[in-house]
């Protein structure tokens, strides 16, 4: 039982359900953020019905160390936790309009150095992102992490799983599940690919990116 502790709770989306348009459709925000993520936050929160240790844990701290949580509820961490914190942060990293000029879908900021320094240039860095997100078999995000000096590199992570697990901060992640994009780009995974560039909030991803020397 829940010892007066608090559940987690799905976030709101920071804009409308369609502030997204035409780059994500407004029914698949919706299903995505009110029925997708919301289920992982059931889902975990069940799983921890009767865990007063876990419960009492950051979801960072669950989504970083669920491979050491007890046995019973160790998969329902790994895939619940790790949908919750993915989910969580993907909303936050997009915004309205992020890039109204379509021509420039470059990176701004700190990350767009470290991006350079990593990639060469910001068109470099894109293709090799999505080609990630192509390469992924199945489920799964694709992300640009950062080491604790700094340095980016992208990975990919089946399923729900996360770089927090790996020891990386995650700066930038999309999601690959085809619950993301298949109601309006169907199997064109590389169509819904490109068109994210649009809605990509660097100023979010800066500041994400500019906690690297800090613990996980
Ligand atoms: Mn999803």
């Amino acid at each position: 039982m829940y010892g007066g502790r608090l559940k987690q709770v799905l976030p709101q989306l920071g804009y409308a359900y369609d502030a997204l348009e035409p780059f994500i459709d407004t029914e698949t925000m919706k299903l995505h953020h009110d029925k997708h993520h919301a289920s992982y936050v059931d889902k975990l929160n069940a799983a921890l019905k009767d865990e007063s240790v876990l419960q009492s844990k950051p979801l960072d701290w669950l989504v970083r160390f669920g491979s050491v949580v007890p046995e019973q509820v160790r998969e329902a961490v790994r895939n619940n936790a790790g949908g919750h914190w993915n989910h969580s942060m993907f909303w936050r990293t997009m915004r309205p309009n992020a890039n109204a000029d379509p021509v420039n879908l470059d990176p701004t900021g700190t990350i767009a150095a470290a991006i350079n320094k990593s990639f060469g240039d910001a068109k470099t860095f894109r293709k090799r992102f999505t080609d990630a997100g192509l390469s992924q078999f199945g489920s799964g995000w694709v992300w640009l992490v950062a080491n604790t000096a700094g340095v980016v590199k992208i990975l990919t992570t089946p399923n729900q799983d996360s770089p927090l697990a790996h020891g990386f901060r995650a700066v930038l992640g999309n999601d690959l599940w085809e619950h993301a994009y298949y109601l309006k780009y169907k199997n064109r995974r590389a169509d819904y690919l490109d068109a994210w560039w649009n809605v990509v909030d660097w100023n979010e991803v800066n500041a994400r990116y500019l906690k690297f020397g800090e613990p996980l």
